[in-house]
């Protein structure tokens, strides 16, 4: 009989419910939990694929010292007695963990008290601190606590949505589709997007604000002036509710319009009509991620935002608020239990000695941290210059997501210690680890995420552990207790941790904290269904949202208006005119070692690009599939040329997925400078300035293969998964002498196979395909300019049979044969529809996405091609019109 398990989607802070089904013979399927209150049944892309990436295919299954696989108790005494030793030696700042947004509230739980509690040091840090961090601050500084006031339900009843610095279309799918579907149900509901791109969430918006890099704290301090002036202004609310308004309302009126207008790179009119949306817009929602926090302005920026919420009272009402949306899965169970070097558990302060105190005394512990520890560039600085003598990675991939990326991988290379738990073997980060921990994985872990709205939801396992690999927590308890903590470490299983920390959260409160989760009923954790927090009693469903009583966490109760000056924004020169903008695809997650593995999600975008607009392109002799080296004083990387009116002028906009393993040099972290906002250490990696150059290569080459194939001796490279095999993108600063040798040395093929090859002397283009009887084994196609051959036609032929000779000539020939169209690049993952097959439904009528998804069924699944679809029917349409 299938076995039905309700879990949560491992990737981005919605936390859609998942319902992974285990059939009779072992195959896992997943759709959507139509109970959960996130998705009602939806998945995007990434998560309709996740039964496609629980392969153990690259999996870390044994502990490993020294790259020699050892047993677990050899490893973890190793690791217990390196930090001890360390501590002993040089102190507990000695020592450090960066962990991650991907583990559960109960592994967070366990690294928190391990290291603030036990250790005694706050140099704990995550790569939530890349995530929202400045979010974090921004709700410090202005509620006295990191409240989300508001739901998700909040943007389907707001009249005026405005997404600034989020681009939810693709890296938060289904919340996007909620907000669509509102605006379908409701025409006159307006949706703002602010980003320097015309991202495809743009598609819905009725207006697009193209700002300029960090010109947010500018426009919306040009718009609380605004509402002061206009007399919109909520007076009662700012009297009663809350304190700085005066402050902060003379420093905003400090600017002219038309400094506005220069500080955002936006007309007077767009800003006159936008802020008298705001204005005119009772039930107004501002949405934002990472296009805000990750900012040398962040937390300004989120204040700033705020300010005009509490100005005109839109906070803690239905369709009101402010609302950060997280990027990570369980970034908001990792501000739950102070996983951030500068917090406390139960969001308590590190700062007040009260709050010391009373988690010391809830811990029984014998050595609470006392100040902030280093927050991630600084902690990585400190593993540079020695100050760090023993390093725990945990769930996170640093050498290719921190900024610098290039110095921090040399900084953990130096350092003397190096522990990484992982679920994947080979990541860029692992390569460097002395100790490698093998980590339980999705499917295979329990315990507890948090999404952006408050609502925790259990993850739970449905598959057997593989190899020997163990809880993330089940690492830190056994670590913690040969340290010689053990009975602050004596756990059995997650429920016990989860009832800790839930009984931390109500220890002491009584309201004085938001964050109080002390109703949880622990005697059911096995059953817990999603809830929202607070939940105080047992019982008890929670306030659905914050502060609608007009009482906030600072000591007098009162919000704070947060006095924002104007930011320096421009980090152009003319050695480096260019900037850069960083962000996520459609259907790939953070560095790739889970979403990399799925052929059908590495078909929408299967090679690292940069983002140009055409006339930057035409001035720096770029043209589109050309190759470009983007440079900045801190390295360079190599990617695809994207030419594109969805680009602004002056800037380059390039994916962070990609890492070593997936390409020759595309971590687009390395060109990132390590530079952060002064309040929440948040980097700034969204205002980049570097150049770009076209990089002339003598050959460019496309490739397909069975297996996956040698990594290639060429100048780039880049590889995905496709159906059936491997695609390969190359190019060559110089050709080789035998391209048949070259190609069978990289596809690993027996000098005795002999390809069918093909080559024209003037155009300089060769093929060869290497078969085995019927079977094609690999297929090389070079060209003196990038390859033309149709992509998805040509993986197709791995999944053929070629028969006869016919065939066979016309692979190498790199034409489909007659009645094979090339359905071109692929839009619709989930019924893989490519772009061509798009355009010629239109072109026979189909002029709305659900008319083209009636003739392809494209975009009627996950829906997180829709935008994309959107956006080729209107391209369609406006060039028939020309
Ligand atoms: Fe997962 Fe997509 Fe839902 Fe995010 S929107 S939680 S990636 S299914």
């Amino acid at each position: 009989m299938p076995v039905e398990t309700k879990t949560t989607c491992p990737y981005c802070g919605v936390g859609c419910g998942v319902i992974a089904t285990v059939n009779d013979n072992g195959a896992v399927s997943v759709k959507g939990d139509q109970d959960h209150p996130a998705n009602f049944g939806r998945l995007c892309s990434k998560g309709s694929a996740l039964a496609e990436t629980i392969d153990l295919d690259g999996r870390l299954l044994y502990p490993e010292i020294g790259g020699k696989r050892v047993a677990w108790d050899e490893a973890l005494d190793l690791v217990a007695s390196r930090f001890s030793e360390a501590i002993a030696e040089h102190g507990p700042d000695s020592v450090a963990f960066y962990v991650s947004g991907q583990l559960l509230t109960e592994d967070y739980y366990l690294a928190n008290k391990l290291m603030k509690g036990f250790i005694g040091s706050a140099n704990i840090d995550t790569n939530s601190r890349l995530c929202m961090s400045s979010s974090v601050a921004g709700h410090r500084r202005a509620f006295g606590a990191d409240t989300v006031p508001g739901t998700y339900e909040d943007l389907e009843l707001a009249d005026l949505v405005i997404l600034t610095g989020s681009n939810l279309a693709w890296c938060h799918p289904v919340l996007y589709q909620r907000i669509a579907a509102a605006k379908a149900a409701r025409p006159e509901m307006k949706i703002v997007v602010i980003d320097p791109r015309r991202t495809m969430s743009a598609d819905i918006a009725d207006m697009h604000l193209a700002i300029r890099p960090d010109g947010d704290v500018a426009l919306f301090t040009g718009l609380l002036a605004h509402l002061s002036h206009s007399r919109a202004l909520d007076r009662g609310y700012v009297e009663n509710h809350t304190a700085g308004f005066d402050a902060a309302m003379q420093a905003a009126s400090g600017y002219s319009l038309p400094e506005i207008a220069e500080a955002t790179g936006l007309t007077i009119a767009e800003l006159i009509s936008f802020y008298e949306l705001f204005e005119h817009t009772e039930k107004t929602v501002t949405c934002y991620s990472q296009g805000v926090n990750q900012s040398q302005s962040g937390t300004d920026k989120v204040n700033a935002i705020i300010n005009c919420h509490l100005a005109t009272g839109r906070i803690g009402t239905p369709g009101t608020g402010p609302f950060s949306l997280t990027g990570q899965p369980n970034a908001m169970g990792g501000r739950e239990v102070g996983g951030l070097a500068n917090m406390l558990a139960a969001h308590m302060a590190i700062e007040s000695a009260e709050d010391r105190d009373r988690v010391k005394r809830f811990w029984a512990s014998p050595a609470i941290a006392q100040k902030p520890g280093l927050k991630a560039v600084d902690m990585f600085r400190a593993v540079a210059d020695g100050r760090i003598k023993a390093l725990w990675i945990m769930a996170t991939n640093p050498v290719v997501s921190m900024p610098d990326a290039d110095a921090v991988e040399a900084a953990i290379k130096a350092c003397p210690f190096v522990v990484v738990s992982d679920v994947v073997a080979g990541t860029d980060t692992a390569r460097h680890g002395h100790v490698l921990l093998p980590s339980l994985g999705w499917g295979e872990k329990d315990g507890t995420v948090t999404n952006s709205e408050r609502r925790i939801s259990r993850q739970r396992g449905f598959l057997d552990a593989p190899g020997e690999a163990k809880a993330d927590w089940w690492q830190m308890a056994e670590v913690g207790r040969r340290m010689g903590f053990d009975a602050a470490f004596a756990y059995r299983q997650p429920s016990e941790i989860f009832a800790e920390h839930a009984e931390l959260s109500g220890f002491e409160n009584a309201g004085s904290r938001d964050f109080d989760i002390s109703g949880a009923e622990r005697d059911s954790y096995d059953a817990m269904t999603p809830f929202q927090w607070p939940k105080v009693g047992p019982g008890e469903t929670g306030i659905p949202r914050f502060f609608a009583d007009g009482r906030f966490y600072h000591a007098d109760g009162k919000a704070r208006f947060i006095t924002t000056a104007l930011p320096e924004t421009r980090r152009t020169s003319p050695d480096y005119p260019l900037t850069l903008n960083t962000g996520r695809i459609r259907d790939q997650w953070h560095t790739m070692t889970r979403t990399g593995k799925s052929a059908r999600l590495t078909a929408h975008i299967a090679e690292p690009f940069a983002e140009l607009h055409p006339r930057d392109a035409q001035a720096l002799g770029i043209e589109s599939a050309d190759l470009v080296e983007l440079e900045s004083p801190h390295g360079k990387v190599l990617l695809r040329a994207l030419v594109s009116e969805r680009q602004a002028r002056g800037s380059v906009f390039a994916p962070m997925h990609w890492n070593d393993q997936f390409a020759s040099r595309a971590r687009i972290d390395v060109v990132v400078a390590p530079v952060t906002d002064p309040h929440s250490g948040q980097p700034a990696s969204k205002n980049v300035a570097v150049k770009a150059t076209r990089f002339e290569a003598k050959a460019y080459g496309f490739a397909i293969s069975r297996t996956r194939p040698n990594a290639p001796d060429c100048a780039y490279w880049a590889i995905a998964k496709a159906d059936g095999g491997y695609r390969m993108e190359l190019a060559f600063k110089e050709e080789p002498q035998d391209w048949a040798l070259w190609a069978r040395q990289f596809f690993g093929l027996d000098v005795r196979i002999e390809p069918l090859g093909y080559s024209d002397r003037q155009t300089g283009d060769l093929r060869l395909a290497f078969f085995d009887g019927e079977t094609l084994l690999a297929a090389l196609f070079i060209a003196k300019q990038p390859v033309a051959v149709a992509r998805n036609w040509a993986i197709s032929q791995l999944g053929q049979r070629h028969e006869d000779l016919r065939m066979r000539f016309a692979l190498v020939a790199g034409r489909p044969g007659a009645g094979r169209a090339d359905p071109g690049a692929t839009v619709c993952s989930c019924f893989n529809v490519g772009v061509n097959q798009i355009t010629a439904a239109i072109r026979d009528g189909c002029h709305s996405v659900e008319a083209v998804g009636k003739t392809l069924n494209a975009g009627t699944n996950c829906g997180s091609c829709r935008a994309e679809i959107r956006g080729i029917i209107d391209g369609c349409l406006k060039t028939a019109a020309e």
